[in-house]
């Protein structure tokens, strides 16, 4: 016999749990999949994000901040310490220790909302069936009105570099060095490399990151991508663009890597390799061929702008979906659709989710960039304005960076804000809230900002469209 909920989710990630939450405030009866177990065989919540992800390699980034402002910055400030030293095992102590406060956190969430926590792999059937492989062997049968698919992504690999979780590590096992590495060469310097890269080569690794195309950070806005990879020039990273991985060979403990960059073909000894080349949907065996689910030959399923599948009664939401793969994105498409299950009709705007990079500065943006818009041909204005002309960058010694704001020539509408910088995260969060109003750059440029704050960058940026940034000389005045 089969169990009936209202809604079964598969997948506890940040899209899972939250779709879960959510459904079960609006008064759905839910049930929610989980295969992820401990050593203990207990079930582990919030998949990618609060285990192997944004959580640890956050709490990572900022113990090796913390180490660099100790190291490098406290002199400036009149604070003489001894050199400090890292205690690897006791950073990654506190990491795991920030981890199982929030995946048990969540495991309460799940439980004062009344969920039900089903421990197995859940492969989707047809007509709304769930069929759950149990971690004793046993099979569960499980049935719903709506039944919604979370179960994220895993790292690529390439096979030129096989992971053998020992010298060549994916960004899970780049979480986990028991010490730092001398020489750390990276594959693939996008977000996650660079975070990873950010976090070893500040505790002292020598870090040169290997990346096959032409161009740093392809999908942000190029000025401010250039403006960061000068920034991280200056730092421990050595980022090689055009230099595209074809071989590694394990010699006396060390791994070789051979690439080609333009005609030659070039070879690096690293103590350590992350490969950090991209990651893809978790969607093998996750759903009978019979159940209505398709997927793209990269093996997204296919939904409609609000989660929902081809097959009725099933969504599918987070990294499994088209868009990109962020652990807020998943979050709101599962607040959607537990409201749009429940007969609310909630829309996400994808237009308006931001991105970011927890490098030092931060890099962030939301909305369209300058390259993307001049492609769209639409008429544009541009505003930038650096923070080193900001009094309260300046105090904290963070002047690297710019905030960028592009918006409609005519209409005067914010269409995109990018930024490298400090608190980038956060400051690119309020020209979210912005877009989201509909706002015009007017609107930033009369709103009052709080002195010295790193915010006013942003309203500068605003005024600089029209060319009237009060503290800096602009180009076209008004
Ligand atoms: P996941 O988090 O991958 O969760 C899926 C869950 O489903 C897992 O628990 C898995 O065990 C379970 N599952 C899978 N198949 C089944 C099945 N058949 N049955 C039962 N359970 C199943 N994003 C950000 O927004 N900000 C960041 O700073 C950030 N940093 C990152 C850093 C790193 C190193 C990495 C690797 C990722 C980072 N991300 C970040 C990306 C973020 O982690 C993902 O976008 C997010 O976790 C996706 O959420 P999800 O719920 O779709 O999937
Ligand atoms: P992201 O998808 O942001 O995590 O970035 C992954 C990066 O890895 C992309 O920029 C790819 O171009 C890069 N990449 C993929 N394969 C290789 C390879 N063989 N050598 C070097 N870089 C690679």
């Amino acid at each position: 016999m089969s169990k009936h909920y209202n809604v079964i989710i598969i997948g506890s990630g940040p899209a899972g749990y939250v779709c879960a939450i959510r459904a079960a405030q609006l008064g759905q009866s839910v049930a929610i999949v989980e295969c992820w177990a401990d050593d203990q065989n207990k079930p582990v919540f919030g998949g990618t994000c609060l285990n192997v992800g944004c959580i640890p390699s956050k709490a990572l980034l900022d113990s090796s901040h913390k180490f660099i402002e100790a190291k490098d910055q406290f002199a400036a400030h009149g604070i003489a310490i001894t050199p400090p030293k890292i205690k690897v095992a006791d950073m990654l102590a506190r990491k795991s220790d920030i981890v199982s406060q929030l995946t048990s956190g969540v495991a309460g969430l799940l439980k004062h909302n009344g969920v039900d926590v089903i421990q197995g792999r859940g492969k989707l059937q047809a007509q709304r069936k769930v069929e759950v492989a149990m971690l004793d062997g046993a099979t569960l049968q499980l049935e719903a009105e709506h039944i919604v698919l979370a179960s994220g992504s895993e790292p690529m690999s390439i096979p030129p570099a096989p992971v053998d979780n020992t010298l060549i590590v994916d960004s899970t096992g780049a979480l986990e060095f028991t010490e730092v590495p001398d020489r750390l060469g990276v594959i693939g310097a996008g977000v996650i490399g660079l975070e990873l890269g950010s976090v070893w080569g500040r505790l002292g690794a020598q870090v040169i990151m290997l990346e096959a195309l032409d161009s740093f950070l392809p999908s942000m806005d190029q000025q401010i991508a250039k403006e960061a990879q000068k920034i991280f020039k200056k730092q421990t990273l050595d980022i090689r663009l055009g230099a595209r991985v074809t071989g590694t060979d394990i010699k006396e403990g060390k791994v070789e890597v051979t690439y080609v960059q333009g005609e030659k073909t070039l070879t690096e000894v690293f103590d350590k390799l992350i490969v950090s080349v991209g990651r893809q949907p978790r969607t093998k065996d996750l759903f009978a061929s019979d159940s209505g689910i398709t997927t793209d030959e990269r093996g997204f399923v296919y939904v409609n702008d609000h989660c929902a599948t081809e097959a009725p009664g099933v969504w599918a939401i987070g990294d499994i979906v088209r868009g990109p793969m962020l652990a807020h994105k998943g979050s709101e498409e599962g607040v959607m659709v537990a409201e749009r299950i429940s007969g609310k009709p909630m829309q996400l705007n994808y237009e308006c989710i931001p991105s970011i990079i927890y490098t030092d500065p931060e890099v962030a943006a939301v909305g369209k960039t300058e390259q993307e818009l001049k492609a769209e041909g639409v008429d544009y204005k541009v505003g930038t304005f650096p923070f080193a002309a900001i009094g309260r960058a300046l105090a904290s010694g963070n002047t690297d960076g710019m905030v960028k704001i592009v918006a409609d020539k005519s209409t005067d509408r914010i269409l995109g804000a990018h930024c490298v910088g400090p608190s980038a995260a956060d400051l690119m969060q309020q020209m979210v809230i912005a877009m989201e109003f509909g706002s015009t750059a007017e609107d930033i440029q009369l709103m009052v900002f709080g002195h010295p704050t790193l915010s006013e960058a942003v309203h500068e940026a605003a005024l600089a469209v029209d060319g009237h940034a009060i503290h800096m000389a602009n180009r076209k005045k008004r």
